[in-house]
């Protein structure tokens, strides 16, 4: 049969429809599938549709009569599932399709007669074992196809599925925040009954993406590349290349989709779609060489990683996820590829605005909240005025964290903050963890760094020519007629970056040992035993403790202890900051080197033009500058 899809065009299905389509038997012919699953596939959403329809097709082939009960009498949830017989001799095999689709009739025919008290025990317990074993069956099932599937998707070759195939079950079959990787790639072959057990247990989660209307459309060569989403070394250059200039658009919508977002908080499609392009516009007003819309997805992609693999999403609300997700994406925008200094310096119009304090970053956060106050981007219009208030407090505070002028009080204050017993501010935490990933580049791969560092040092120089221009004085690494970029990454990671990953790394850790030590004893006894890791209890105080949150967190009782009792916690971007430091101290000795053998042979190499002194970048040497020990600020603050 087909999944239909005749209710509406705009990727709406009603309650009834679904359910209709998900449990009416084969009725059609397998070939209407491919006819329906084409037309209009506007947004991709209903190729979607035909997702389920390849699923149902496979399914046909072990179809039992048992199951086709009539798709009215559940269609118009009535009370025609009291007449279920609840005998259990003929009962499917607990892994066949039909399995899954009669356990979900027997148990809401179970909850008719509970209502009604008329069922004796005998039978409930039987329909439950029942059901029990369909769940464990299919279960187990899905975890091992989630294993194995990972490595056939790495065979498969971008041409090997046809690209609306790829799309739909890239979109459909991908799962929400979880400790499975995303999708991107499916093969088109279904080989077992198993999958078409999936369709039943993946009705409900395809039915809130369509419900939701989270038509975005993705293209599938973007969607493969988006795979390594929850990947430190994701390549946030390579994803813009292949979305046209639109990486911030998809990293943006991909990580409200991973972490369920746009469901819980009812976003409109339309509005996400026209909010994360004014985003774009905005990063790319000023057409900045470093802070334009690829930082803005790096940045928020980063954030995803480190709250993901150091596990603390788990104690985090759904509106503090949100507002960490959407606070990484605004942080810059509209950035002007001019720091707060050259702000305040020519005393512009925004340095008077915000009276010379943290004048870009309260820029930034009055410009989004303002461009979402119109109904057209308005992604907010269904948070709670609670929600709505905790939100903007908690993107308010994590932007302002990112002025640079703030991070060594920052730095001062969490360090502090270790060394008592009490737990860390859930704001002050996501706002260490926003500014790490904000200066993170050189915890990147080398590549992505070495990116990062050109674009980043052109933006200065950009703001140096019109220094010059106003015979204002070069800012630090403004002059473009010589800078070391290789001391001044060795600068930068000695005394900013690897300083701030070390103490967001201890923060991590002790937010999670916290919890964990929680999580085994059960209760505050065991903490209290141990000062160290002594939390407040009280409830009342706050909603922005990591331990006394009154929202509804993620896991109550998140599952990170290994077997051997500990709690492993990678770290990759330490690894990175050695090894880029290690490559920069080669580049600065080699470019000692070279300019000594100018020097002797009397050249001038302060005012050397030649772009082949240096491998290192564009940059040429100015001893005078590159000597400041901390002379890099990474966000052009
Ligand atoms: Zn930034």
């Amino acid at each position: 049969m087909a999944l239909g899809y005749t209710s509406s065009r705009s990727g709406q299905l009603t309650d009834n429809t679904l359910h209709q389509n998900i449990l009416q038997p084969m009725a059609n012919p397998p070939d209407r599938a491919k006819d329906d699953s084409t037309v209009g596939s506007k947004n991709g959403q209903l190729s979607r549709a035909g997702s389920l329809t390849v699923l149902r097709r496979t399914s046909s082939k072990t179809k039992v009569g048992s199951t086709s009960s009539s798709r009215t009498s559940i269609s118009t949830e009535n009370d025609s599932y009291a007449s279920v017989d609840l005998g259990v001799d003929k009962l499917p095999p607990t892994d066949t399709p039909d399995a899954s689709h009669v356990c979900s009739i027997r148990l809401r025919n179970l909850i008719r007669r509970l209502q009604k008290e008329d069922i004796s025990k005998e039978d409930l317990q039987r329909n439950l074992e029942y059901a029990a074993s369909v769940l464990e069956t299919v279960y187990i099932d899905e975890t091992r196809r989630l294993c194995d599937e990972d490595d056939e998707l790495s065979e498969v070759e971008p041409d090997a599925v046809p690209s609306e195939v790829r799309d739909w079950l890239a979109l459909t079959f991908t799962r929400s925040m979880s400790n499975i990787k995303r999708r991107g790639e499916e093969k088109p072959k279904f080989k077992s009954v198993a999958h078409a057990i999936r369709a039943g247990i993946m009705v409900d989660r395809i039915y809130r993406r369509l419900s939701s209307s989270t038509g975005l459309h993705v293209p599938p060569h973007v969607l493969l590349l988006l795979k390594h989403l929850d990947e430190w070394g994701f390549d946030v250059f390579a994803v813009n290349d292949a979305a046209d200039n639109h990486s911030l658009k998809f990293v943006g919508y991909e990580l409200l989709q991973k972490y369920d977002i746009i469901a819980k908080y009812k976003i409109n499609s339309t509005v996400l779609d026209t909010f994360l392009l004014n985003l774009e516009i905005g990063y790319s007003k000023y057409k900045n060489p470093y802070h334009n819309l690829l930082h803005g997805a790096d940045v928020a992609q980063s954030v995803h990683v480190i709250l993901n693999q150091s596990k603390l999403v788990h104690w985090l609300t759904d509106i503090e996820i949100f507002a960490t997700i959407i606070a990484a994406l605004i942080h810059d925008y509209e950035h002007t590829g001019t720091t707060n200094n050259f702000h305040i310096m020519t005393g512009s119009e925004v340095a008077l605005l915000y009276n010379d304090r943290a004048v870009l970053e309260n820029y930034h956060i009055s410009a989004s909240f303002r461009m979402m106050k119109n109904d057209d981007s308005n992604i907010l219009s269904n948070l709670s005025r609670e929600e709505f208030k905790e939100f903007r407090n908690l993107v308010i505070d994590m932007v302002l964290a990112t002025d640079m002028s703030f991070h060594f009080q920052q730095i001062k204050n969490l360090k502090g903050l270790l060394s008592m017993p009490e737990s860390i501010d859930k704001a002050k935490a996501l706002s260490m963890v926003l500014h790490c990933a904000d200066i993170g580049h050189p915890a990147k791969e080398w590549n992505l760094h070495y990116k990062w560092t050109n674009q980043l040092l052109e933006e200065f120089f950009r703001q140096g020519d019109r220094e010059k221009e106003l015979g204002l004085p070069f800012s630090p690494l403004c002059d473009r007629s010589g800078v070391l970029v290789a001391e001044s990454q060795i600068g930068f990671i000695d005394f900013i970056v690897d300083p701030s990953f070390q103490v967001m790394s201890d923060m991590l850790e002790k937010i999670v040992s916290n919890l964990l030590k929680e999580q085994r004893s059960g209760s505050a006894t065991s903490i209290n035993e141990d000062p160290a890791y002594d939390v407040k209890k009280d409830k009342s105080t706050s909603t922005t403790s990591l331990h006394s949150s009154s929202g509804s967190s993620r896991s109550s009782t998140p599952k990170l202890l290994g077997s051997d009792g500990k709690f492993e916690f990678l770290k990759p971007w330490l690894d990175h900051l050695v090894k880029n430091k290690q490559i920069w101290k080669e580049r600065a000795a080699k470019d000692a080197e070279e300019r000594k053998k100018k020097e002797a042979k009397g050249e001038n190499t302060n005012n050397n033009n030649s772009d082949t002194s240096s491998k290192t970048s564009d940059v040429k040497t100015n001893d005078s500058q590159a000597n400041s020990p901390i002379p890099l600020n990474p966000s052009g603050k």
